[in-house]
Parts: C-alpha cells; sequence; structure tokens
C-alpha cells in the first residue's frame, strides 16, 4: 500500500495489549493532523520489565486491532532492531529514510511526555520530529527541564505545527480515555470484564493463547 511520505505521525509504545485508548488516540491525532499513524511497537524498554506477550504476539494484535482502520499501520523496526528499544534511534532511522522535509509527529500520552528528560538523548529529539502530547489522568508533575522546553518550542496551533518538519511541542485538546494495558493485564487475570476496553478481535486473540494468565 502505498503511504504518505510527506506527513507520517509515529506512535511508540508497548501495546501490551493496543486497547481503545490507543486508538482514540490514534483516531483523534490522525484527523486533527490530517496524517497517517504508524504504530511501532517497542522491542524492549528500558523502563519496563519483562512484558506480559512476546513481541510477535503484541505485532499480531497490532495488525488485527488495525486492520480495518485505513489510516493507521504497523512498523516493525524496533522488534526488528532487537534489544532495547530508544525513541532517538527509531525517529533519526525514520528521518534518514523519508528525508528532511517530511513533517514528522511522535504522538505520547502525558504520563509518557513527563518522564521524557529519562529518555535517552532527549534533548536532540526534537531535531527529528514534533512532539504532539495527549492528555491522560492521573496528572503528573512535569519537571522544570520540560517547562523550560515548553517555553521555547510549545506551539497552540496546527498551522505552526504544520510550517516546519520538526520541533515543536503540541498538545492535543482530546477527550480523556481512561484505559491503560496495565487494568486490562490485571482484569484478564481477575477473569474481569475488558470487552469494553479491547477491541473483540483483539480479545479473541489473547483468549485463544491465554495470554496475561499469569499477568502482574
Ligand atoms: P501500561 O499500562 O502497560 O503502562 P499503557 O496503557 O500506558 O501501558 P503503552 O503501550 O505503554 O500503554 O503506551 C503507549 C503510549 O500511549 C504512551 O505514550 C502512553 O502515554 C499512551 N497512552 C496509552 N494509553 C493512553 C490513554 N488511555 N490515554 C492517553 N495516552 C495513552
Amino acid at each position: 500500500m502505498t503511504r504518505s511520505q510527506i506527513d507520517i505521525a509515529i506512535f511508540g509504545g508497548t501495546f501490551d495489549p493496543v486497547h481503545t485508548g490507543h486508538l482514540a488516540m490514534a483516531a483523534a491525532v490522525s484527523e486533527r493532523l490530517d496524517v497517517d499513524i504508524c504504530f511501532v511497537p517497542l522491542n524492549s524498554a528500558p523502563h519496563k520489565g519483562c512484558l506480559g506477550a512476546t513481541a510477535s504476539e503484541r505485532l499480531a494484535m497490532l495488525e488485527i486491532a488495525l486492520a480495518d482502520e485505513p489510516r493507521c499501520y504497523v512498523d516493525d523496526l524496533e522488534v526488528m532492531r532487537g534489544d532495547v528499544s530508544y525513541t532517538i534511534d527509531t525517529v533519526t532511522t525514520l528521518r534518514a529514510k523519508l528525508g528532511s522535509e517530511a513533517r514528522m509527529y511522535f504522538v505520547l500520552g502525558e504520563d509518557a511526555y513527563s518522564g521524557l528528560t529519562q529518555w535517552r538523548l532527549w534533548q536532540n529529539i526534537l531535531s527529528q520530529v514534533h512532539l504532539v502530547v495527549c492528555p491522560r489522568r492521573p496528572k503528573v508533575e512535569v519537571p522544570p527541564a520540560l517547562l523550560a522546553l515548553e517555553a521555547d518550542f510549545k506551539v497552540e496551533s496546527v498551522e505552526r505545527l504544520k510550517a516546519a518538519p520538526s520541533g515543536s511541542i503540541f498538545f492535543l485538546d482530546q477527550q480523556q480515555i481512561e484505559v491503560s494495558s496495565t487494568e486490562i493485564r490485571r482484569k484478564l487475570l481477575d477473569d474481569d470484564d475488558v470487552s469494553r476496553l479491547l477491541k473483540p478481535e483483539v480479545l479473541a486473540f489473547i483468549k485463544a493463547r491465554k495470554l496475561y494468565a499469569n499477568a502482574q
């Protein structure tokens, strides 16, 4: 399938499993910025311990969840790279592939954003992409270094954001979706109903594979 080479929104995450919160975020970003969304599941995370599902199972659940989402697709580059996944490596690779003119956005929730200063070479990320931040509770304190970054690089409009290929921070005023993969894994372990939190096809995959039966 032909993908836009001009604008791309990269949505990194564990997706263990992918849920309605991720899908609502992707839909909101896609609509607001008029971009395709490239989901990039990490291989292993510096900040997360052992994951509940394998990389190939998390990829499979994403493929299932996105099958009827025409503006969303999956890229397995972090899984194929192996080892610990760092966003700076991923956005640098995609920038080299798409060229300096492409507008590139990295999508993340407020919880992930508040920890940005812990990321590898975090100061370099804005030279490759814009950051698009989606609301997520609970509100966490934003460290001073990030407030300073916002003072220099935050933009208030999509027009300003789209004026350059990278370098700005944009907060999307999207409605909050209260769901997390942790909550889903916990509910599955307790045999609670998760049908509102996942696509039915993803839930069927989880049940068939007996995933998260020993999840935390
Ligand atoms: P876990 O509960 O295992 O930590 P998660 O639900 O946070 O998982 P991830 O795959 O780790 O899901 O998240 C990928 C990205 O999506 C992160 O930037 C995270 O902030 C964001 N995100 C996930 N769920 C939501 C949500 N409900 N609202 C806003 N952002 C979200």
